[in-house]
């Protein structure tokens, strides 16, 4: 068989790694990206600068590889849809358009009988004034959201007037939960009842940032199982063809609740490329080109903590490492504040 051409769109750490993945199983990697420094340029095998909406480049794109996926969720959907008219583009475009719309998201997971955070639809600001049942909350931006981006925290009504919301936009407002833990639960699925699953990862984040994640997670039996059994869930009705992250919250009184999904490999999982026989990036890369489903295997306990800011310089100034933890450096020319620079995963 000839050697395959994976065509990547987004070229953040995620795309990197997914490269990385896709050359130790001997595929060829073309990374699309709007971002003339993007890090993934440095693991790929040929980079591609245009825009998202950029209709001959597009084009001669999905020209020039095999098949599709992507590495971040804020792709417009009608270029994912003109995308996969041409070359096979997996997560399908429909589950992306569906969960980047936190709405429509939460809608869904509803649907199938699994709590989330009670939510409301807010498209003025008069409409927060009567929501007090759901404050303390949140009020998120239905789409374009991530690390915490475009979320304005709301502590009580009074507070409602002197915010300086943006409602050219649409939102809604999550009630928030008393959180005991975060977890998260990575599953590739290769076709019905067919999928790997990792074992939950205990998550801390600081200022809506996450900064460690672990495994084991220190939490119950009973939410051991349910967590990864709502992921079987949501993967299967989806229909999903590759790698998927659900996020949980966990209440003071143990309640499990699904905070989001996201339609790709995950920051949570990092710690999967030293903890396991095979990453979720790999497993993502096998999944969507039809490869071998290879039966995940434990090989250690990790902790990862992300490297955020100017606190990449010291590992960056060569700081000593012990035998048992590995250093990602994502190779991002700009160091900012609040920017995820690399990550380090040690085994226990
Ligand atoms: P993003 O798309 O930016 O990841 P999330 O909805 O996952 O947005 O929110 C980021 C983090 O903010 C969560 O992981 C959690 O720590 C906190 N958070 C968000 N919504 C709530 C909520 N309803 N209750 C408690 N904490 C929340
Ligand atoms: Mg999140």
């Amino acid at each position: 068989m000839s050697r395959i051409t994976l065509g990547i769109l987004g070229g953040g750490q995620l795309g990197s790694m997914l490269a990385s993945a896709a050359k130790k199983l001997n595929i060829k990697t073309i990374i699309y990206c709007d971002d003339q420094d993007a890090p993934a340029k440095n693991f790929c095998d040929e980079f591609i600068h245009a825009k998202y909406n950029d209709k001959s480049e597009i084009y001669a794109f999905a020209k020039k590889v095999d098949l599709i996926t992507y590495e971040f969720e804020n792709i417009p959907f009608v270029t994912l849809n003109e995308l996969n008219k041409l070359k096979s583009v997996s997560p399908k475009p429909s589950i992306n358009r569906l969960i980047q719309h936190r709405l429509a998201e939460k809608d869904f997971i509803n649907k199938l009988n699994i709590r989330t955070t009670r939510y409301v639809h807010v498209t003025d600001k008069k409409d927060l004034e009567p929501l007090g049942d759901f404050l303390p909350g949140i009020l998120k931006t239905t789409t374009m959201g991530y690390d915490g981006k475009g979320q304005y925290p709301i502590k009580d009504v009074d507070e409602i007037s002197s915010l300086n919301i943006d409602f050219t936009k649409e939102y809604i407002l999550e009630k928030l939960v008393k959180l005991k833990k975060e977890i998260s639960v990575i599953i590739t699925r290769f076709g019905i009842n067919k999928y790997e699953i990792y074992e939950p990862i205990e998550n801390t984040h600081e200022e809506q940032i996450l900064k460690h994640s672990k495994i084991p997670a220190n939490i119950s039996t009973n939410l051991f199982n349910q967590s990864k059994e709502w992921s079987i869930q949501i993967a299967e009705e989806l229909k999903y063809i590759g790698t998927l992250c659900v996020e949980f919250f966990i209440d003071r009184n143990e309640n499990l609740y699904v905070n989001e999904i996201a339609p790709r490999v995950h920051n949570s999982g990092h710690l999967t490329i030293n903890a396991y026989n095979v990453s979720q990036f790999e497993n993502h890369v096998r999944a969507i080109c039809s490869l071998e489903q290879i039966s995940l295997k434990k090989v250690s306990n990790a902790e990862m903590v992300n490297i955020i800011g100017n606190q990449i310089i010291p590992y960056r100034n060569k700081i000593k490492l012990n035998h048992n933890q590995f250093l990602f450096d994502y190779l991002k020319k700009d160091i900012k504040e609040k920017r995820k620079m690399g990550h380090l995963t040690t085994l226990k």
